[in-house]
């Protein structure tokens, strides 16, 4: 029962300094006068005005929640600066040096709308950090297992490239910590985010060590990459597998994908650690997915039984997408119950058992 497991949470409130606004003026300038191009489009029609989605109030929401609705076995614990060499491992100097610059600056990187503030490169150094922190703590056995509540996210983190509001890919580092410091020769990373994790792919598209399995919207929606051709290059052949799904998909798809795709690829991987790019932007209320919170809670279920199974329960979950702050929250909440020990539902396809309940209420007036 929930409780039975102790969770070790990692949130800093450091990382809410993290605060690109759309509306500021950004350097470079060149670049500037593009993206405000493009921004404009947004803004036409719109009913809202367009506002950087990736906000502080996201981790706030979650938060929120987890001190209003304790969920028994989880603990916290604040994150630390990842260094130079930790993040060096999965992006080149030229690329930190290019993002360290950049501290106490607003600027635009891409046209992917990754923006910093000034806060923001403290903030990402931080996130990376919190997700070495989860996996040190699981690793080292200090708590059964952990949830980094990284911002900016990660995923779409490229080895030289900022894309996708993520600035260093904390998944990524977390990995490459495992296997460089912590004596894990094999890490499983599961990408469940709306997005393909284009980033966390391409780092270790050649490497045999780390397995990659990603289940998101197929392209052309955002970023357009993880068709189910992509599968490693080089000595990592084999060792990515994306599973590319079309809109509206909901519990019972992702459910087959992880049972059919997932579990069988991790007993054969053996993994020593596993990892998650925990993202809740495929819930109904977000985007264009129809995950509900039991789907999340049997998604979480799955990944427990394969880390107990196959790597003495250890198993890291690090934030990556989730605009709608309730899907979010309630998310977050549903999937920490889980890991410290709840049951999850046996998954039917959204509304069915609702459906059930009714034709039982209504039974009687027909018979
Ligand atoms: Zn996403």
């Amino acid at each position: 029962m929930v409780g039975d497991r102790d969770v070790l949470v990692i949130h800093d409130t450091r990382m809410l300094a993290h605060q690109p606004n759309a509306e500021e003026p950004f350097i470079p300038g060149k670049l500037d006068s593009r993206v405000q191009a493009m921004l404009s489009g947004l803004f036409e029609g719109a009913v809202k005005k367009w506002s950087y989605p990736e906000h502080p109030g996201r981790l706030s929401a979650i938060t929120d929640l987890l001190m209003l609705e304790p969920v028994p076995g989880v603990g916290f614990g604040v994150a630390r600066a990842a260094t130079h060499e930790e993040l060096g491992r999965v992006h080149t100097t030229s690329y930190l040096e290019n993002i360290f610059a950049l501290r106490g600056k607003q600027a635009w990187l891409d046209v992917d709308t990754t923006a910093v503030s000034p806060g923001s490169v403290d903030a990402a150094e931080l996130a990376a950090g919190a997700a070495i922190n989860a996996v040190e703590a699981v690793v080292q056995g200090r708590t059964g297992s952990a949830f980094a509540l990284c911002r900016p996210p990660g995923h779409h983190a490229e080895s030289v490239r900022a894309r996708g509001f993520c600035l260093f890919n904390n998944v990524a580092v977390a990995a490459a910590h495992a296997r460089a410091e912590l004596g894990c020769e094999r890490v499983l990373i599961v990408d469940w985010d709306v997005h393909h994790g284009n980033g966390t792919q391409e780092i270790f598209l050649a490497s045999p060590d780390v397995l990659f399995f990603d289940t998101h919207r197929a392209a052309p929606f955002y970023p357009g990459s993880g068709n189910k051709e992509e599968i490693g290059q080089g000595l990592g052949e084999g060792t990515t597998i994306n599973v590319p799904l079309p809109a509206g998909c909901g519990d019972p798809a992702l459910i087959k994908a992880f049972r059919e795709i997932l579990v069988p690829a991790a007993e054969w991987f053996k993994p020593d650690l596993i990892l998650v790019s925990a993202g809740f932007d495929l819930h109904r209320l977000d985007m264009c997915m129809n995950l509900s919170f039991d789907g999340f809670a049997a998604m979480t279920g799955i990944v427990q039984e394969l880390a107990d199974r196959l790597c003495n329960g250890r198993l890291v979950m690090v934030l990556e997408g989730g605009y709608n702050l309730e899907a979010l929250a309630r998310g977050v909440h549903t999937v920490l119950e889980v890991m410290a020990g709840g049951d999850y539902p046996e998954i039917v396809e959204p509304g069915v058992k609702e459906v059930a309940e009714i034709a039982a209420y209504h039974k009687d007036a027909f018979s």
